[in-house]
């Protein structure tokens, strides 16, 4: 018997099938999707790899597998799914494969694990490239330090214990790497349980509105006569989606299948889960995200696998979760960016979603308040159904927005942060004890620091941007590579002391709000309050139960959690993400206004949003003010169509980066010659070979090749080919299709 082999690595050059022969007392055993280690070339220690395929012999002459992991595999149709994503994500199967496996066991195999209870969290200092460069240069030699490093960039929040036991090291080897600077121990509360609260009243099925019953019945139809399709949910917050998924559930649940629900990490918190515990019970449900540890991940996975649970909660990766009969897919907030992974493999859960929908014969559900543009123009044009939710079912009514224009304040003699409209609603809302969050987009105090005589301004060592003041620490820092240095006080050019601060972020908004209403209390919340020792969740419940008047925050305050009693939401700056270098940019704030502006009012109280910016005629403020989905998608397909971006045409980024600026150019130009080249029948439009908009980050040169066409698998093929053969011992290339961000 011979089996193909798949090795577990990301070098590009063993992306290859791989034949090895199976000695007779390993033959029943062998299954496809299991995992075997195997000597490999000249490599001294046996290298892990998955078993794709089971033939009769070989036209090589081979070698034999050396054991076989027999606790987990994975299906067979899961491999499968993992070729065809290594081919349309750009990258190597094992990469794919590793998506699939129970979280924790990506490194190596696993004889006995234990339950988490430790409170020594272990985090990364360096990123994965750094790490692997150090690991090809020999700087980290031992296995065993290798093997801690894999794991914690495969896995995020883990223990020292789940470390210890899933690698298969002690902590010497932890405590040895931490000295040597890669990773920091951090202690914590153990993160809670998934499911924690054990005194929820259990609700059956609400008598659906109209809207709502039109909407379950359709896709109900769907799930009866076992038949694939699209569907989207169109329906403001408080339409009654999530009743409506309930139901869909409980339909799926009686024929015994398992349902799928995607949620964006940052709002799977556990007030949303309840919901569905009060539904189903607890026993069926399995949560899947990345603020569990990573044993209790596993137990998640495990319990999934046996069949028993019937409802998987979970953030991107839980698409590939080893459920049994799969019923029905739930993607709910589907506009989110998060559901688009931007690191290796760079897939999208909305395209796994769909292929598995397809193959399964079953319904898959997109739901927004704020649809993604390409999932609406699909839904208009037939391609897929859309269902609209247009009433609120618990008949609250939605906030009044008011948009202030920033200029004709400062033509007024208003230099502060906020207006005068603003300032007196803050006031208000202070004397009658109703809550108020702020929204600004950028976080730390001055964004940039800039010599008023000289002109210089402190830009980091590592990459091409300014760096942000953060007063806090009196520090520097680069919000790109997370560099922090002294902060000047003396021009490092010209001498001069005249240093100045400009721009504005969170931090300073918060020292603002304490100047101008000194008996406030404020809490804030952005990437440099929300440490790995102090979760999100945390700062919201404490805004909510100890009833703080303002909570000052960056976008991670627009999700999750119902505030009974915030009544007034202030946008600062609605202009930041409108200038970016990106044709999303429009759509993003758009959604961010809206989904602020949600925050606002949700339980009888009358919400009250004012949006300052300086460019009040901007079609998505303006449309956010009047709450228009419709009228802002209107409009922006319009440009989409006459730019040709998405959904007009598909969007490839090819990214060369580099150490060396020399090398660099000439990596891109080749590429780009032999994109030329592949391209004789004029089926791609290929831009020339350009700096990224931040074209050095992390002492990394950053260039680009931007490709529109329509995407397909001759494209797939000729950009392999450009690329494939391009070889630098510092060059990186990656592959995005339609990325997140353009920068
Ligand atoms: P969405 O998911 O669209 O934001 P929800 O399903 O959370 O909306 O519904 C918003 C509120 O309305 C919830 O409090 C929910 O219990 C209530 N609700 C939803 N559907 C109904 C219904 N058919 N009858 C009464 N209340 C409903
Ligand atoms: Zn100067
Ligand atoms: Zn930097």
């Amino acid at each position: 018997m011979v089996v193909e082999i798949i090795i577990n690595s990301n070098v590009k050059d063993l992306n290859k099938i791989f034949d090895y022969n199976v000695p007779t007392n390993l033959e029943e055993d062998i299954k496809i999707g299991r995992r075997v280690f195997v000597p490999f070339g000249r490599m001294k220690s046996l290298q892990e790899g998955f078993i794709i395929g089971i033939k009769e012999k070989s036209d090589y002459e081979i070698k034999d597998i050396a054991s076989i992991q027999k606790e987990d595999y994975i299906e067979e149709e899961k491999i499968n799914l993992a070729k065809l994503m290594a081919r349309k994500y750009f990258c190597n199967i094992s990469d794919c494969i590793k998506l699939m496996l129970p979280p924790g066991t990506t490194t190596k195999n696993i004889e006995n694990r234990i339950k988490d209870k430790s409170a020594r969290f272990i985090y990364l200092l360096k990123t994965e490239d750094e790490i692997n460069e150090d690991i090809e240069n020999k700087v980290i030699k031992s296995e065993k330090q290798k093997r801690i490093l894999k794991f914690l960039i495969d896995n995020e929040e883990v223990s020292s214990v789940d470390l210890e036991t899933f690698t298969n090291t002690t902590s010497a080897n932890i405590k040895t790497l931490e000295q040597k600077g890669y990773i920091e121990i951090i202690e914590k509360a153990v993160e809670r349980n998934p499911f924690t609260n054990k005194n929820i009243k259990p609700t059956s099925n609400l008598e659906l509105t109209d809207e709502q019953k039109k909407a379950f019945d359709e896709i109900n139809n769907n799930i009866k006569n076992n038949k694939f399709g699209e569907f989207l949910i169109f329906g403001v917050t408080g339409a009654g989606k999530t009743e409506v998924y309930l139901q869909l559930i409980g339909e799926v649940l009686k024929k015994d299948k398992t349902s799928i629900m995607l949620v964006p990490e940052i709002s799977l918190t556990p007030q949303m889960v309840d919901r569905f515990i009060a539904r189903f019970g607890e026993e069926k449900i399995a949560v899947l995200h990345s603020k569990l540890s990573v044993g209790e991940r596993y137990d998640q996975w495990k319990k999934i696998e046996t069949g028993n649970v019937k409802i998987v909660i979970g953030a991107r990766s839980a698409i590939f979760a080893p459920v049994k009969d799969l019923g029905l897919i739930i993607i709910d907030e589907e506009h989110d960016s998060s559901y688009k992974s931007d690191k290796n493999p760079r897939y999208n859960s909305k395209e796994i979603a769909r292929y598995l929908a397809k193959q399964k014969n079953i319904p898959l559900v997109l739901g927004s308040a704020t649809p993604d543009i390409i999932s609406y123009f699909n839904a208009i044009n037939n391609k897929t159904n859309l269902i609209c939710l247009t009433k609120r079912a618990n008949n609250s009514s939605l906030p009044t927005v008011e948009i202030i224009d920033l200029k004709e304040e400062l033509v007024n003699g208003n230099r502060s942060m906020l207006s005068n409209k603003l300032y007196t609603a803050i006031e208000e809302n202070l004397k009658v004890k109703k809550q108020t969050i702020l929204f600004l987009n950028r976080r730390g105090y001055s964004t940039f620091v800039m010599c008023r005589d000289c002109g210089y301004t402190v830009k980091c060592n590592k990459c091409n941007v300014s760096m942000t003041y953060h007063v806090e620490q009196n520090r520097l820092k680069c919000h790109y590579c997370g560099y922090e240095r002294r902060n000047v006080t003396i021009c490092p050019e010209c001498n001069s002391k005249n240093i100045r601060y400009f721009g504005t972020g969170t931090e300073k908004l918060e020292a603002e709000i304490h100047k101008i209403f000194p008996n406030a209390s404020t809490i804030r919340m952005d990437v440099d309050t929300v440490t790995k020792k102090n979760s999100h969740e945390m700062i919201l419940n404490k805004f909510r139960d100890e009833n703080i008047d303002i909570l000052v925050g960056t976008q991670m305050v627009v999700k999750g959690h119902h505030f009974p009693n915030v009544t007034l939401v202030g946008v600062i700056a609605a202009d930041s993400s409108l200038f970016m270098d990106d044709y999303k940019s429009n759509e993003r704030t758009f959604q961010i206004l809206t989904q602020v502006a949600g925050r606002a009012g949700r339980e009888g109280n009358n919400g009250n949003v004012i949006i300052q910016t300086y460019n009040p005629d901007n079609f998505a403020i303006e449309c956010s003010k009047l709450q228009n989905y419709k009228m802002f998608y209107d409009e922006e397909i319009k440009f989409r169509k006459l730019l040709k971006y998405p959904p007009f045409c598909d969007i490839i980024k090819i990214e060369i980066n580099d150490i060396n600026k020399n090398q660099i150019v000439s990596t891109a130009t080749q590429i780009y010659d032999n994109l030329v080249k592949q391209n004789e029948n004029n089926i791609m439009e290929i831009y020339k070979p350009m700096p990224a908009p931040i074209d050095k980050i992390k002492n990394r040169y950053r260039w680009r090749i931007i490709i529109r066409c329509r995407f397909s698998n001759t494209i797939i093929d000729k950009v392999n080919d450009s690329i494939i053969d391009i070889k630098g011992v510092n060059t990186r290339i990656t592959v995005d299709v339609n990325p997140n961000s353009m920068i």
